[in-house]
């Protein structure tokens, strides 16, 4: 039975800075930097686990709802 080591592909950790969930999808560094994430500057990919995809779907909802307003 060989076990996994942990260099596992697949997997991927959320970007989160304090974070080590499992990421569920990615988006763009700069999608994140415009809805104020914490994490690393100058990522072009930047990997969410569930949880934090949810805030940053609410943040860019906020941030769109703001741009509108401004007009
Ligand atoms: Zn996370």
């Amino acid at each position: 039975m060989a076990e996994a080591r942990h260099a596992t592909k697949a997997k991927k950790t959320c970007d989160i800075k304090g974070c080590g969930s499992e990421a569920e999808r990615s988006i763009s560094g700069k999608a994140a930097n415009n809805a104020d994430l914490k994490v690393d500057e100058g990522l072009k990919r930047v990997h969410l686990c569930k949880e934090h995809y949810r805030d940053y779907k609410k943040a860019s909802r906020k941030t769109r709802e703001i741009e509108n307003l401004g007009r």
